[in-house]
């Protein structure tokens, strides 16, 4: 068994700025911010005064999350490191990552190793404990369909739970992290089973294309290769211009419904999930309602993808959130639909 690992000692920052732990760019403080390398850590930090005097907050890098005002309380910031491979089978390894590994920086090491699983998911930003937490999905692929187990702390007991797939109740987006034991576990550790099969699962978006133009093969380490090219060129770099990516979750509606919305809006974008069921492309409703492009201060929709709001700045929290209310509120007044953020609003 081989593992990385970082260590360095625990302490508490207060009035701490979170402008460069959110990839909105958002300029907001924490009264008390902490790091945990290891669940021994974890354990100090629950223990502390501090912990138990303060509402709290775990954060991985923050790219999913809305920082609406200061945070008027504790900060856990996920650190936990590295990648361990447990089993080695004839088609497939099981490999145990920390929770606070960069998740490209895995899906990298994955490709590498000529694993296969996970490489549609490249460069999205974010940890691997964040992963489950909304089933991070793209370009055909979810996180769900590679993790075996869920290692989570049980923050009333004290004790390490282990969840097994079937237990995190995956869904599109959701799972029971983000649903019936919100803030009740902190997620330390992810187990995938990755196969040694490359699963090429290229039919989705331009995967395809982008490999004809690249005159490359199909393979996981091209087809990371592929997606990266694609993202970079549609999604706006939370380097240069503060985002969370997609910002409102697609809808999904009865297909019932959608027929008759089609009638109205022939163009209108939707994808059947299910006999009944079908998911609306939220981003078509936003850019249909003229609100591509649109800006307020220093808060707006992208340009490109009306599906991301942006800090082109010095916005604030508010700033962010007035803006996504204009959005949530055209959208129904439009078309009878309303949509719900993606992103976690602090
Ligand atoms: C440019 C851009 C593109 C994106 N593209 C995609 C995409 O294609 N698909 C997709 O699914 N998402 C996408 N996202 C969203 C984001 O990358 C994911 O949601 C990611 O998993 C968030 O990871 P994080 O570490 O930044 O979590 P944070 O933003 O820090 O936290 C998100 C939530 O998870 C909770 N959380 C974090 N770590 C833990 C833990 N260890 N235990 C328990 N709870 C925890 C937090 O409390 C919070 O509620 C994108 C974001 C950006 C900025």
């Amino acid at each position: 068994m081989i593992c990385f690992t970082t260590f360095e000692l625990m302490n508490f920052l207060e009035n701490f700025s979170l402008k460069k732990h959110n990839t909105f760019g958002i300029d907001a403080k924490a009264k008390y911010f902490s790091e945990f390398i290891s669940v021994s850590e974890l354990k100090d930090i629950l223990n502390s005064e501090i912990y138990s005097n303060n509402k709290t907050f775990v954060l991985g890098e923050g790219s999913n999350i809305l920082l609406t005002k200061d945070f008027e309380g504790l900060i856990m910031h996920n650190k936990i490191n590295g990648i361990c491979i447990l089993e080695d089978h004839e088609n497939s390894i099981i490999v145990e990552v920390g929770g606070g590994v960069n998740w490209n920086d895995f899906v990298m090491w994955s490709v590498s190793q000529e694993l296969s699983g996970i490489e549609n998911l490249a460069l999205i930003p974010g940890t691997v404990g964040a992963s489950p937490v909304q089933n991070i999905g793209a370009y055909g692929m979810e996180v769900k369909e590679s993790i075996s187990k869920v290692h989570a702390f049980n923050i009333k007991t004290r004790k390490s739970e282990i969840f097994s797939n079937e237990d995190c109740n995956f869904e599109y987006r959701n799972s029971i992290f983000k649903g019936e034991v919100k803030n009740k576990f902190i997620i330390t550790k992810v187990e995938f089973e990755l196969s040694k099969t490359p699963l090429n699962k290229t039919t989705y978006g331009a995967i395809q294309e982008e490999l004809k133009t690249l005159n490359l093969r199909e393979n996981p380490k091209n087809i990371a290769k592929a997606v990266i090219n694609i993202r970079s060129r549609k999604l706006p770099d939370p380097q240069v211009l503060g985002n969370s990516g997609s910002f409102f979750k697609n809808p999904i509606i009865k297909t019932e419904r959608f027929n008759k919305l089609k009638k109205e809006f022939p163009n209108i974008v939707g994808y059947k999930i299910s006999e009944t069921k079908t998911k609306l492309a939220a981003g078509w409703l936003i850019d249909n309602a003229g609100l591509k492009g649109y800006r307020k201060g220093d808060a707006g929709v992208h340009k490109n993808q009306a599906l991301v709001l942006v800090n082109y700045g010095n916005a604030s929290g508010q700033d962010i959130i007035n803006l996504s209310k204009k959005v949530q509120h055209t959208i129904l007044e439009k078309y009878g639909i309303a949509i719900e953020p993606e992103v976690n609003l602090l």
